[in-house]
C-alpha cells in the first residue's frame, strides 16, 4: 500500500522512520517547502504544495495512494481541510496526528485566545515588551501595533509586514529553560505570545515564563475537520497504518 505522510513536524519524521522499511508499505513524505533548510524525513520525499484540493485529489489518485496520515503542525489548517475533502472524495482512509495540547500549570498566568488577531487585541492589556514566538507565518497580525516593542523569534524571516519596533531572532529549537529565562530577562520581556503547538521541543519558554511570573497569551488550535480521526503519537499512527494495510490487502483479494 502506498502511503502519503503530510509532514513538517517531528511526528511526521518519526512515522516515516518507523514505517520506511515496513513490509507492505511504501511511504512518500510531503513537505510544503516553507523552511529553507528542512529536516528531511527518511525515505521518499516530495516538496511543494499540490495546488489546492482538486489537484491534491488528482495527485492521490495518480500516485495510487491507499492511506494518508496528516502529520503536519497542529496549526496547518488549510492542508488539513484540503486533505479531508480530497481523501473523502476518493474513499481513502485518513488519520491526523495531533500531539497533546499544552495545559496550564500552577503558577501560570495564561490568557487563551481563538486566533492571532485576538492575540494582537489581547496585548493592549499587557506591558510594552512582547516576545512573539508564533513562527514565521502570521506575524502580520501584529504589524499594526505601534506602542509595543517585539522580540520576534522564528526559524526563517517572516514575510509580510512587521510591527515597526522589533528585533528579529532567527533560530531553531529545541531551547533550554535556563537560556529562555536569560532571554526573557535580557530583553526585559513583559508578555509572551505563543501558539498552542504542544510537545516538548518549544515548551521551555512556558516554563521560563512561569518561573519569571510573566503572562502568556496562548493561541488555541484550529478545529479538526469534521469526521477526521486523530491520534497523538507516531507510534499510534504506525499501528493504524499496519491495520489499514491489512484491510486494504483483504479488500483487494476478495
Ligand atoms: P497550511 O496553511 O495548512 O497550508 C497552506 C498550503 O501549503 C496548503 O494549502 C498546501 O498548498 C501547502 N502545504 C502545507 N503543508 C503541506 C505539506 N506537508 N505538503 C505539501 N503541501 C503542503 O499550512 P502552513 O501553516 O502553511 O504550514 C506549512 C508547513 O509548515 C506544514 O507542513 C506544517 O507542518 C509546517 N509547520 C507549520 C507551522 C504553523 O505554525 N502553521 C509550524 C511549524 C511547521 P496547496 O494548497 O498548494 O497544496
Amino acid at each position: 500500500m502506498r502511503v502519503l505522510i503530510l509532514g513538517g513536524s517531528r511526528e511526521a519524521r518519526e512515522l516515516a522512520a518507523a514505517t520506511s522499511g515496513e513490509r507492505g508499505l511504501e511511504i512518500v513524505s510531503s513537505l510544503a517547502g516553507r523552511v529553507r533548510d528542512p529536516h528531511l524525513p527518511e525515505g521518499q520525499v516530495r516538496i511543494g504544495g499540490f495546488g489546492g484540493t482538486e489537484k491534491l485529489r488528482d495527485w492521490l489518485a495518480a500516485e495510487d495512494i491507499g492511506a494518508v496520515v496528516n502529520a503536519t503542525h497542529p496549526f496547518a489548517a488549510r492542508i488539513g481541510a484540503n486533505t479531508a475533502v480530497a481523501t473523502a472524495a476518493l474513499g481513502i482512509p485518513l488519520l491526523r496526528i495531533l500531539r497533546p495540547a499544552w495545559s496550564e500549570q500552577p503558577g501560570d498566568r495564561w490568557t487563551r485566545v481563538a486566533d492571532l488577531d485576538a492575540a494582537a487585541r489581547a496585548l493592549t492589556e499587557f506591558g510594552d515588551r512582547v516576545f512573539l514566538t508564533i513562527g514565521r507565518q502570521g506575524v502580520g497580525a501584529f504589524a499594526g501595533l505601534t506602542r509595543q516593542w517585539f522580540l520576534i523569534r522564528a526559524i526563517d524571516p517572516p514575510d509580510g509586514a512587521l510591527p515597526p519596533k522589533h528585533e528579529l531572532l532567527l533560530t531553531r529549537g529545541p531551547f533550554a529553560v535556563d537560556d529562555e529565562i536569560a532571554l526573557l530577562s535580557d530583553r526585559r520581556i513583559d508578555v509572551l505570545v505563543t501558539k498552542d503547538s504542544g510537545g516538548d521541543q518549544t515548551e521551555a519558554k512556558l516554563v521560563a515564563a512561569r518561573a519569571a511570573g510573566l503572562p502568556v497569551v496562548v493561541v488555541d488550535r484550529p478545529a479538526l475537520p469534521e469526521g477526521v480521526t486523530a491520534v497523538e503519537t507516531a507510534e499510534q499512527a504506525r499501528e493504524w497504518l499496519l491495520r489499514t494495510a491489512v484491510r486494504s490487502d483483504q479488500d483487494s483479494t476478495r
